[in-house]
């Protein structure tokens, strides 16, 4: 087995040698943290979306989907309080030059503290950077690093900047003429996009609070030190949902969605013990309520997807802002026996990073097993991954190049490639090629032999434990459909 501290790395060279994940323009050296995803890579992440994508829009009535442009009018980014406030503090080292967040300078001298058992010491520097951060307070977090002997971790000095300011916005042009009225942002989260929405859904979709607007897209984010591959990229993807709720009942469903979404990470198979839930204490002034679905990575446990409860902060400010208004018109009879009539509902959102939960995927599948090959041991990596998420479903593997058996494994790959992504491999030796399939984690392999001549039958063998069974060829297409079915996964 890999060793734990050992998997991160692991996983990583096995993204880039089996095609999962590339570094961007990499024969130019790449670009940082910005990545591309190679011919298995970019059908696991489909398969992670589309999980998301049936979960929230097809398995709820009241739930519709909508994919909206990345470029949008720049008062959307004043209204959203991004073009103010969405920044982290960064300081700079004078002699290695490099640039760091504050916060996590921080942060990491507080893990310092804690392996090095200064309970006391690190408990007191939280409080410190808590506090720091809801007042934001810069020169706090300068303060901090100087009372606490914080070195950069290249030139090993404290000779530091002061701490400032940097925008994570990533602006551009729109038209010809260069100037400050045409500069428009690459978004930085796809929610927004939901929001100036609100009416158009609602009206189009003659929707009825409570209701959600679901959206999967790209964002970016400057984040100024990039880190752990795709945990933190400047170009990423999100799958972000809004629900809108009428004004005090935004606790109950905050509740439910927390609840729902982690059942959703737990379908998978995923151990529990591998996820848990970080309330937010101190919260963001647009929150009543905030938590993050952690999972344990091989660095620690880190925030994969936040669900917050985000009261009418975004649909007034953009009321505010836009001039127009963003009431709904609630029916049902209150207490008094009146229509509830107008408002603006309230909003939880549950929010996800696709990256993330792709590395999550990777990590939790990737394993190295000791097997018995005949009197020798080996090893065989194995993507042990949900096969409604695998790449690859099934390979067909006719036994040898000849006799007739490439021509009946032929057939029966275009028989199955329209339903299923399908690999034909007839080179190498049988053992051999069932590694291959166990590397990108395709959970059958079908293999056609001299018997098939006879019978119609072929051997499936199984990923995980490896076991053999003939199985008729009629039958194939009804196991796999079983098998792969995101209608299983999603109502068992
Ligand atoms: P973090 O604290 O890790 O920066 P965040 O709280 O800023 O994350 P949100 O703004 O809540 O994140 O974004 C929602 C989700 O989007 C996150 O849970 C994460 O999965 C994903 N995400 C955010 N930033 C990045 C990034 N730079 N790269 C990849 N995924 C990201």
């Amino acid at each position: 087995m890999a060793k734990e501290k050992n998997v991160f790395e692991s996983v990583v060279s096995h993204c880039k040698e089996y095609g999962f994940v590339f570094p961007s323009s990499e024969i130019y050296d790449g670009l940082g943290a910005v990545y591309d995803y190679g011919n298995y890579g970019s059908e696991l992440k489909k398969n992670i979306k589309e999980y998301w994508w049936r979960s929230m829009v097809y398995m709820h009535e009241n739930i519709v989907g909508i994919d909206s442009a990345i470029f949008m009018h720049p008062k959307i980014w004043k209204a959203s309080g991004h073009i103010d406030g969405f920044s982290d503090p960064m300081i700079d080292n004078k002699d290695s030059k490099k640039r760091y967040r504050a916060d996590q300078l921080i942060e990491d001298k507080i893990a310092r503290y804690e392996k090095d058992g200064k309970t006391n010491k690190a408990a007191e520097l939280q409080q410190g950077l808590d506090d720091a951060l809801v007042d934001n307070h810069l020169d706090k977090l300068k303060s901090l690093i100087e009372e606490h002997e914080i070195v950069c971790p290249i030139s090993g000095t404290r000779n530091w900047t002061d701490v400032r300011q940097f925008n994570l916005m990533y602006s551009t042009q729109m038209g010809s003429v260069a100037d400050d009225a045409n500069e428009i942002y690459l978004r930085p989260e796809t929610a927004q996009g939901i929001f100036v929405n609100f009416l158009n859904v609602q009206k189009s979709g003659r929707m009825k609070v409570p209701f959600g607007i679901a959206q999967i897209g790209k964002a970016f984010r400057n984040e100024i030190v990039a880190r752990q591959f795709i945990m933190r990229m400047r170009e990423f993807e999100q799958m972000e949902m809004q629900f809108f709720v009428r004004p005090g009942t935004e606790m109950q469903w905050y509740r439910y969605w927390k609840e729902s979404r982690l059942k959703w990470h737990l379908a998978l198979g995923t151990s529990p013990d591998k996820y848990r839930f970080h309330d937010h204490v101190k919260l963001a002034h647009y929150a009543n309520a905030a938590v993050d679905i952690e999972f344990q990575f091989p660095f620690g446990f880190k925030e994969v997807e936040g669900i917050h409860s985000r009261t009418d902060f975004d649909l007034k400010q953009h009321q505010e802002f836009s001039g127009k208004k963003l009431h709904y018109f609630d029916p049902e009879l209150g207490p008094d026996g009146k229509a509830i009539g107008n408002y603006i509902p309230y909003v939880i959102e549950t929010s996800i990073g696709v990256d993330r939960m792709f590395l999550l995927t990777m990590i939790n599948a990737y394993c190295e097993e000791e097997v018995i090959n005949g009197d020798q041991k080996d090893i065989r990596t194995v993507l042990k991954l949900h096969p409604a998420l695998a790449p690859v479903k099934v390979a067909i593997l006719p036994l040898v190049k000849k006799d007739g058996l490439p021509e009946i494994a032929r057939k029966l790959m275009n028989n199955l490639k329209m339903d299923y992504v399908c690999q034909y491999d007839e080179k190498d030796a049988i053992g051999k090629r069932y590694r291959r399939q166990d590397a990108i984690g395709t959970p059958f392999c079908i293999t056609v032999d001299y018997d098939t001549l006879q019978d119609q039958s072929v051997t499936i063998r199984y990923r995980d434990s490896m076991k053999q069974e003939r199985i008729a060829i009629d039958s194939i297409a009804s196991l796999i459909a079983k098998e792969v079915s995101l209608n299983r996964l999603l109502t068992e």
